[in-house]
C-alpha cells in the first residue's frame, strides 16, 4: 500500500496546516481497524470520528485528471481499478463502524477542502450538543479548539 500512497503531499500539508490553523487538532496517519479493514486515514479526528483521506487524482482516477496510462496499460489498470475497489470498501468499512468519511480530490482548492472537513465536524458537534441538552449535561463550549500553539 506504501508504494502507491505517498505521505505528506503538498495537498495534504496545506489542509493540514490550514486546519491547524483553525485550531483543530487531529491526528495524522493513525491506524483504524474497522470492520476487518486496517486504514491509515490522511486525517483523523478521533473524538469526532471523522477520517478524511486526500487521493491523488492519477491513484484514485479522479473524474477530471485520472486519466488512463497510456502506457504499460495491463500494468496500470487492474493497478487503478483495485485502488478503486479498496477505495470503496475503505469507505464502507468505516461508515459501516460509525466513522464520517470525507475524499477530498488533491485538485481540490484547500479552502474548499477545509470547509467540507469543518462541516463534517461540526454537524457532529450540532449532534453531540443536542444530546447533551436532551440529557440536561452542559456543552462545553471550548470544545475543539485548544488554545496551545
Ligand atoms: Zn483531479
Amino acid at each position: 500500500m506504501r508504494g502507491n500512497h505517498r505521505r505528506d503531499t503538498r495537498p495534504e500539508l496545506a489542509l493540514r496546516r490550514l486546519l491547524h490553523g483553525s485550531g483543530h487538532r487531529f491526528r495524522v496517519d493513525l491506524l483504524i481497524e474497522a470492520c476487518g479493514v486496517k486504514v491509515r486515514p490522511d486525517i483523523v479526528f478521533t473524538r469526532r470520528r471523522v477520517a478524511v483521506f486526500i487521493d491523488g487524482c492519477f491513484w484514485h482516477s479522479c473524474p477530471k485528471h485520472g486519466n488512463q496510462p497510456n502506457s504499460n496499460v495491463g500494468y496500470w489498470l487492474p493497478k487503478l481499478q483495485r485502488n478503486q475497489e479498496r477505495d470503496s470498501r475503505v469507505t464502507a468499512a468505516l461508515e459501516a463502524a460509525g466513522w464520517k468519511v470525507l475524499r477530498i480530490w488533491e485538485h481540490e482548492p484547500v479552502e474548499e477542502a477545509a470547509s467540507r472537513v469543518e462541516s463534517a465536524l461540526s454537524n457532529w458537534i450540532d449532534a453531540r450538543n443536542r444530546r447533551r441538552s436532551r440529557s440536561g449535561g452542559v456543552v462545553n463550549a471550548t470544545f475543539g479548539r485548544s488554545t496551545k500553539p
